[in-house]
């Protein structure tokens, strides 16, 4: 985090722009923030974008939702060439937040960004 705002920080002086990075943990970021720009990005990069979530700020009511969809297998498409074939190794990937998928149509490993 702290590297983040050091990167925003030197990003803005090289534009010429003088600010402050204020970090705000409430309420908390969930996935179902993220744009379809971003969500597209992360498929460009080879990354299978976070299904969106009907989330709530309270970090209870997360628990019990992250429960409930671990029950059922979540269908991801494959970032490389779109199709539905795959199937989840590791419910962790490159990251907590990740899961590491392998596609079945095209062999390819990649991460999914888990909804939050
Ligand atoms: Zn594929």
């Amino acid at each position: 985090m702290g590297q983040i705002e050091d990167d925003v920080k030197a990003l803005l002086q090289a534009h010429g722009l003088q600010g402050r990075v204020v970090t705000q943990l409430a309420p908390a970021w969930t996935t179902d923030w993220m744009t379809d720009t971003a969500k597209d990005k992360l498929r460009a990069y080879g990354i299978a974008p976070p299904h969106t979530c009907a989330s709530t700020p309270s970090g209870a009511a997360s628990v019990v939702q992250f429960a409930a969809r671990s029950a059922k297998p979540e269908v991801v498409n494959c970032p490389q060439c779109g199709s539905a074939n795959t199937t989840e190794t590791s419910h962790f990937g490159s990251t907590a937040c990740k899961a590491l998928y392998r596609c079945l149509s095209c062999m390819e490993p990649f991460d999914y960004f888990k909804p939050y």
